[in-house]
Formats: C-alpha cells, structure tokens, sequence
C-alpha cells in the first residue's frame, strides 16, 4: 500500500491528518503485539493487515460522519475493528461493544496508550443487556463479522435513535441473507439500505451497508439474551 493518507484521500473521499495516521498505525502495532497473548485476529503480516483491518475499518468513515450527531458504538467490536480507528478518525465519543471481557481489557489498554480515555471506552458484556439500559441513546453503530443481516438489524433496532445509521461491513452478502434482510427491516424500524460495492487493496471485495432507523420496531426488543442470532425473525 502507498501512503495511507493518499489512499483513503482518493479512493474513500476524506482527510485523514498525520497525527490520525500515526494513532491508527499504533493501534494496530498494539493489537498485534496484544496478540501474540490472547486471540484479537489471525490476520499475520503486518501489510495483510493494514489492508484487512485499517483500511476496511477507515473505508465506512464518511457514512459514520454522515450519520447524525452524537454517541457511535462499535458492536462485536473484537479487537476494536472498526471502532478504534473509527473512533480516532471521526472524533465521535465511542462505546466498543462485546461480551468477552478479555478482549475489552485488551481494547482498555490501547485505549489508554493512544491517549483515547476520554473519547473512547468499553463495555464487557451482551449487546442485548446494553440496549436495556443505553435503549435510543446511539446516533451510529458499525458491525464488521459479527452476525447476518437480520440478526445484526434486530440487535441494533433498540440502541439507535431515531434517524440513527447502522453502517454493516460485508464481503458479500448472499441473495439468501439480502431476501431475509428484506423481509425484515421494516419491522424492526428501519428503510432499506443504501449499498457501496468496492475492493480494498489487497483485492478483497466489500460491500458497506447503511440502515437508517426510521421509526419504532413493532414488536419487543431486545429479545431474551440469544434469540437475535440463534432465532433471527427472518
Ligand atoms: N468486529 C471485529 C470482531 C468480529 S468477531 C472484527 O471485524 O475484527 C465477532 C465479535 O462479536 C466477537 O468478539 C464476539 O465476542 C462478539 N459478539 C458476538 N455476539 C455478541 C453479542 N450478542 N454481544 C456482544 N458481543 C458479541
């Protein structure tokens, strides 16, 4: 890859300044180091990295910009992908989401080392406990390997507020899932998605998906604790 802030310049339409740069690589020597102890990514080489994970994160920028104002959580956020470099770029006050607390406590001290302690924190624990007490309270979640469509759309629905976006990171999401989506995202509140088809560096295909919340789901959410990807609706 060339210079990092050329690439997301010409290819993703937006600055990134050295400083972000510099976070951004030292998050990911970070998480590299960190994993060599407890199981973050099995992306190896450092420039299958950079593409996999700092290139496809900083690729959904401008639509968690575009979002409305306010609080962005990063769901399922394993190793903090998207929402560490996320977060570095937009400036957002950022929650990462998920329920092994080893990772969180990895992601605390990175969050320390960048200097992020303010901006940024976790929370240890299940998405569908955090919608009972931060229900509405987000303007924009991302979700990069975490659940099919219908699962991710129910699990998001109660932590979004109204006009809120849910930025899905995909490789290719099959007709299958798409038909189910579909089936599915009125009810749980939210318009059809736009879509952006791109490739990342290394070649690898991607497809970025933006939700809007539009109103209310009608039915009761968050389901008991497993259900949205165990029993997903559609
Ligand atoms: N977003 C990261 C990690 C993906 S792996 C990346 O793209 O690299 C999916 C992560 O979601 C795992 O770390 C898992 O612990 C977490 N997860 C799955 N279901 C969850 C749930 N219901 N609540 C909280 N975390 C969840």
């Amino acid at each position: 890859m060339g210079s990092l802030q050329d690439l997301v310049t010409n290819k993703y339409g937006f600055d990134l300044t050295e400083q972000q740069e510099d976070m951004v690589i030292r998050d990911l020597e970070l998480i590299i180091e960190a994993n060599a102890t407890i199981n973050l990514t099995r992306i190896v080489s450092w420039d299958s990295a950079m593409c996999r994970h700092i290139e496809d994160s900083l690729a959904g920028v401008p639509y968690v910009l575009a979002a409305p104002d306010g609080l962005y959580g990063d769901l399922g956020t394993g190793g903090g992908f998207p929402g560490i470099p996320m977060a570095i770029v937009t400036g957002r006050k950022t929650l990462l989401v998920d329920s092994v607390q080893k990772k969180m406590r990895v992601l605390d001290g990175v969050i320390h080392e960048l200097g992020l302690s303010n901006q940024v924190s976790t929370y240890a624990g299940r998405i569908e406990d955090l919608a009972k007490q931060r229900r509405g309270e987000f303007a924009v979640l991302t979700a990069r390997a975490l659940s099919s469509l219908p699962s991710l759309l129910e699990l998001a629905s109660p932590l979004l507020k109204l006009h809120g976006r849910l930025v899905c990171y995909k490789a290719n999401p099959s007709d299958a899932e798409m038909e189910s989506m579909r089936k599915i995202v009125r009810k749980l509140g939210f318009s059809l998605p736009e879509m952006h088809q791109f490739d990342l560096e290394d070649g690898s295909h991607r497809t970025i998906m933006v939700f809007q919340k539009v109103s209310k789901a009608s039915i009761s959410l968050p389901r008991r604790i497993g259900l949205a990807q165990n029993e997903p609706l559609a």
